[in-house]
């Protein structure tokens, strides 16, 4: 058997196009949208230019990505370092955000992933938050402490969400919550709460944070917040209880099948950084000296190198989902490597270039903040080496 990551001509075809415009058309919009902590006002003016479907969630008319013999999931890493080259700002825009989509397809029954994802997600082209993390944990999804507690026909749910992706528009936030705190993480169960719903209440809008400073990031509270009975995830009312899966197995699985996209992120901005610093470079190479000139070349054939084994890594791990069997440890091994290989390509590309690589000018410095980020959500890199470890010694199925 042979692993052959070489991509398709229409799909190299379609990244070149699409990093290309994002890097003319999006990257100057960059500072900006730092420094105002928000997309550009004209971002639809902007998305119109591009020369390729984006899948843009605003438009009328469907604008779906084009398919790729890839597969869906080794075809997104492509289009997710490519369209994150131009920068950070550009991906929300186009409506997918958060996660919660991945929840419902995780662990809907076909009902619910009618409802939720077929209907509200892919054909309504709504937005969905994933909210798990709050004020006491983040790593440890055991440790849910918003409850659910059924009340007649409803799930009453009470409880804060902290740093949830989109959270304030998304049109509806798949909640974890426990129902029963006796029963540790079996106790833990996903809600889809629609926007609007009478006790959902978005304490702040967006997070003042390091980096992605133009992705939202919300709190959101659930004060006596109820929902139906069916909105409780792998629930329904033939089925009852029998249905019902893990909570904390289906963030699991959420995660484990996005993770690879948000490294791919974080290779789009690193692939942006050598390619800024590399024409700047050669400009100077007259005043190196050779050992300096053969220094600096020794420093861009290894950031090149690590870039690439940790695309192959990423293209392996979500050709394991494409293949309808995900490996956790795969995605894990992924995540483990690659934001933080991102961090130290970026940093070096800033070292090369002296007080200039640091400097407002350009934008390394906010691709070193922005990537940082990139290896603490969706899964520390301790925590994905952990799990790397674990599977190594057999305590990880999958
Ligand atoms: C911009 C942004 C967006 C986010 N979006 C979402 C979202 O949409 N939905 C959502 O639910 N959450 C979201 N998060 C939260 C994110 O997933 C958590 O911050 C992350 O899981 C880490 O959890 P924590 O912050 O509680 O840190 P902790 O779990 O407290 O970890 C703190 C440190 O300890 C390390 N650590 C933890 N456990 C171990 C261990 N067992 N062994 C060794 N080291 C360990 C971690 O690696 C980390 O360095 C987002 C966070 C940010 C910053």
């Amino acid at each position: 058997m042979t692993y052959s990551f070489t991509l398709s001509k229409p799909l190299q075809d379609y990244s070149t196009a699409l990093r290309e415009w994002s890097a003319a058309e999006c990257r100057p919009y960059a500072r900006q949208a730092d420094i105002d902590k928000r997309r550009p006002d004209n971002w639809k003016t902007i998305l119109d230019t591009a020369p390729v479907p984006l899948g843009r969630a605003d438009r009328e008319l469907p604008d779906p990505l084009p398919t790729f013999e890839e597969g869906y999931w080794v075809s997104h890493l492509a289009f997710y370092e490519s369209i994150n080259y131009g920068d950070i700002w550009v991906h929300p825009t186009l409506g997918n955000g958060g996660i919660g989509h991945l929840v419902v397809q995780a662990m809907g029954t076909p009902a619910q992933i009618e409802k939720w994802y077929d209907d509200a997600f892919v054909k309504q082209r709504g937005d969905t938050g994933f909210a798990l993390t709050e004020p006491g944990f983040g790593s440890d999804t055991s440790k849910v402490a918003t409850t659910a507690t059924r009340d007649g026909d409803s799930w009453v749910l009470n409880g804060t969400k902290m740093y949830c992706t989109g959270g304030a528009f998304a049109d509806y936030v798949v909640v974890f919550a426990t129902i029963d705190k006796t029963q540790g993480a079996k106790g833990i169960n996903a809600f889809v709460v629609p926007k609007g719903t009478p006790g959902f209440v978005v304490a702040k809008e967006n997070e003042d944070k390091l980096g992605i400073r133009s992705w939202t990031t919300s709190e959101l509270v659930f004060e006596n917040c109820a929902v139906p009975l069916d909105h409780r995830l792998g629930w329904s009312a033939e089925g009852g209880d029998a249905e019902v899966g893990n909570g904390q197995g289906g963030a699991l699985s959420a995660l484990a099948w996005n993770r690879p996209n948000m490294s791919a992120l974080a290779i789009g901005l690193a692939q942006a950084s050598l390619d800024t610093v590399t024409p700047i470079l050669k400009g100077q190479q007259a005043g190196f000296t050779p050992q300096r000139w053969a220094s600096v070349e020794r420093d861009l054939e290894a950031m090149n190198a690590a870039l690439d084994r940790g695309r192959r890594l990423n293209y392996l791990a979500q050709s394991t989902v494409d293949a309808g069997n995900p490996s956790r440890s795969l995605s894990a091994a992924a995540k483990g490597y690659l934001p933080e290989t991102v961090e130290r390509v970026i940093r070096r590309c800033m070292e090369l270039l002296g007080p200039e690589g640091a400097s407002k000018e350009l934008l390394l410095e906010k691709w070193y903040r922005d990537c940082k980020i990139m290896d603490i959500f969706e899964g520390s890199g301790q925590v994905q080496r952990i799990v790397v470890g674990r599977s190594l010694l057999g305590r990880l199925a999958g």
